[in-house]
């Protein structure tokens, strides 16, 4: 038989970075009876839904929805882009993906790589770009892998004038960290609905230019499923190409009610105050705990949706996520190369401020707990 306890788990206890903790409320829209998908009533939500996005991403174009996780519109980014070699900025487990999409799709790539935790110097990457002729850069926003935020809106500027596209991940940026669309003249941005939009995993969002769907006429192998035309073409209709996961956009609409009436500059000051949090109690748990933790990115570019912390050396970033686990609580597990010697919070999407402090408390009395327990407690 399937879990009948009576009271659903209270909203506060699960902290990964992806996928995100959904408010009851949302999860309950998908208990809606359903609606066929080429009426007036699913092009009408289509629309509230759309404009919902667009106050979210900060632009007036439209916004493409596709039943995917978010690599699937990573696969439309670079099937789309103008034929040529692709530049690919990589810092990290998810940038790294960006690029072998790319390649996958038959691109000649190039990587400007740096050391996990970092971000790039745009002396370098405008140096990079000047040497070949690149169709496009990838570039994620947030590296959910390490908590490092880059400066897409200076990549973009930078590809432009070489007359290269701005291709952007911002799976675990958008909703949380500040994102400017067309502000900052991005090409292609990408997202994803289980990350900071605190949303069942299943939906794939994205922008493209006026510009990249202009030179996108003249790519021959666009594919079917992921063709940007058609998803502009549909788009303008109210309309997606093939079967929407409605129930998904049920839970999208309530989503963007809700966030509207937040106000996206408040989400994004709410995720501020949770990071800003975040790295204080890592300060604190040395002061108080004699534990040594670090956050493996640098002051001034640390995401406002998760933060990846150094556990000493003798502790096990897996060991923490269990014993935070046995008390109720879940946090995010290291990611890719730092898998054994970090853990990750995810401070997105719905969480509070409150609900965060909750969390950090029981991790920093799991933290001591191991420490003692191996000796590693600094005297
Ligand atoms: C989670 C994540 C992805 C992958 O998204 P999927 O929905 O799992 O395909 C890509 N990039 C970043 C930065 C992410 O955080």
């Amino acid at each position: 038989m399937i879990d009948s306890s009576p009271t659903p788990p209270q909203f506060g206890t699960f902290f990964v970075p992806g996928p995100t903790e959904i408010r009851p409320e949302i999860l309950a829209q998908l208990t809606r009876p359903i609606m066929g998908h080429r009426g007036r009533a699913f092009e009408a939500m289509f629309a509230r839904i759309e404009a919902g996005l667009r106050d979210v991403l900060l632009t007036a174009r439209p916004v493409y929805i596709a039943p995917a996780s978010a690599t699937g519109f990573m696969e439309m980014a670079i099937r789309n882009a103008p034929e040529g070699p692709i530049l690919s900025l990589v810092n990290g487990g998810f940038s790294e993906r960006f690029a072998a999409v790319a390649e996958s799709c038959n691109r000649l790539v190039e990587r400007v790589v740096v050391p996990w935790g970092q971000t790039f110097d745009m002396n370098v990457v405008e140096t990079a770009l000047k040497k070949g002729k690149f169709a496009a850069v990838t570039v994620a926003h947030c590296e959910t892998s390490t908590g490092v935020i880059t400066d897409v809106r200076a990549v973009a500027e930078l590809a432009h004038r070489v007359d290269a596209m701005a291709l952007v991940d911002s799976v675990s940026g958008a909703g949380g960290a500040e994102l400017t669309v067309d502000g900052w003249a991005l090409d292609f941005l990408l997202t994803g609905s289980q990350k900071a939009l605190a949303l069942p995993a299943g939906l794939a969002f994205a922008v493209a230019s006026a510009e990249y769907v202009e030179r996108a006429k003249r790519v021959t192998d666009r594919g079917y499923y992921f063709d940007v035309l058609q998803y502009e073409k549909y788009a303008e209709k109210n309309q997606t190409p093939s079967t929407p996961a409605t129930h998904l956009l049920y839970a999208l609409e309530a989503q963007m009610g809700d966030i509207g009436r937040e106000g996206i500059e408040r989400r994004w000051e709410r995720h501020m105050v949770m990071r800003d949090a975040t790295i204080e109690w890592v300060e604190g748990v040395s002061l108080r705990r004699g534990v040594d933790l670090r956050i493996v990115a640098p002051e001034g570019v640390r995401s406002p949706t998760v933060t990846v912390v150094t556990v000493p050396s003798g502790m096990r970033g897996p060991d923490v996520c269990e014993a935070v686990k046995s008390r109720g609580f879940t946090i995010g597990s290291g990611y890719g190369d730092l898998k054994d010697t970090t853990f990750r919070i995810g401070h997105m999407g719905d969480h509070t401020p409150e609900g965060l402090r909750r969390c950090l408390h029981v991790t920093e009395n799991a933290i001591a707990e191991l420490a003692e327990r191996r000796h590693l407690v600094r005297v």
